[in-house]
């Protein structure tokens, strides 16, 4: 099989800290299991730095810097300064994770829009892709619409929908703007998910592990890791009736694309 692209992950969480694993052990693992590259995500300051320095300790690991939805109230504007120092370095490929998040109320919502906005420019000033964090309370689409209308104020659509779990409608919305739409583990036991996956084209698939979080079957018990991102390969080819190694490599290949546009 083609080496799986895992496009989100956060080998950065404290979990793998109390579990006692390191950001190499878990590269290494990962690619035994096929899995060559992997994004290391943050979500806020310190988190971003992290994110960064396993990055320069790991060959196949890049970083994206970026302050999460629910985490913009804790922000001031100097934090924003400091993530355009990070996202300078060497070795980050994206900003992220950001976007909005209603799903626990929209007392923030204005921190929210505010820092969303603020990244999207600074992505736009340094054509670096966005790793976009979007959720809803159930029933609405208001954050995903929101999502949209600012990256339309702001002219810029380069961007990864990371987690993906929604309709159809919403994923066509997205991939008309160029928008690669990122699978996790959730396609492995979720039926409308599934049903949704069938009908995306796969030149706007990319997969993540979002570990540590959503792992899939038949491991749903355990922490999750990058090296469990083949089942979730193996989850879309049984959906598309297609080989397990194209999947990886188209998915690879529009992932590089992506977060490598200059290779
Ligand atoms: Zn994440």
């Amino acid at each position: 099989m083609a080496g799986v692209y895992d496009t989100h992950c956060h080998l950065n969480d404290n979990i793998y800290i109390e579990n006692e694993i390191t950001s190499s052990e878990m590269a290494s693992e990962a690619k035994k299991s096929g899995v060559d590259i992997i994004n290391n995500v943050g979500y806020d300051i310190k988190s971003s730095k992290v994110a960064l320095v396993q990055a320069q300790k790991n060959k196949h690991v890049w970083a994206l810097v970026g302050i999460h939805p629910t985490h913009a109230q804790f922000f001031t504007d100097e934090a924003y300064n400091t993530l355009e120092i990070l996202a300078n370095a060497d070795k980050v490929v994206g900003i992220g994770e950001t976007g909005l998040d209603y799903s626990r109320g929209l007392e923030f919502k204005a921190q929210q829009i505010s820092s969303f906005t603020k990244q999207v420019k600074l992505a736009k000033k340094m054509s670096l892709p966005l790793m976009l964090h979007v959720k809803d309370i159930e029933g609405s689409t208001d954050a995903y619409e929101d999502v949209l209308s600012i990256l339309k104020k702001e002219k810029y659509f380069n961007a990864v929908l990371h987690a993906f779990n929604e309709s159809l409608e919403i994923a066509e919305k997205f991939i008309e703007k160029g928008i690669l739409i990122s699978i996790n583990g959730q396609v492995t036991r979720d039926k409308n998910l599934k049903k949704v996956v069938k009908e995306l084209p796969m030149n706007s698939i990319v997969v993540e592990s979002d570990a540590p979080y959503d792992t899939p079957k038949p491991y749903n018990k355990k922490t999750n890791a990058p090296k469990y991102l083949p089942l979730v390969v193996d989850a879309i080819a049984n959906i598309k009736k297609m080989n397990r190694s194209d999947v990886a490599e188209i998915t690879r290949e529009n992932a590089i694309r992506k977060f490598f546009p200059k290779r």
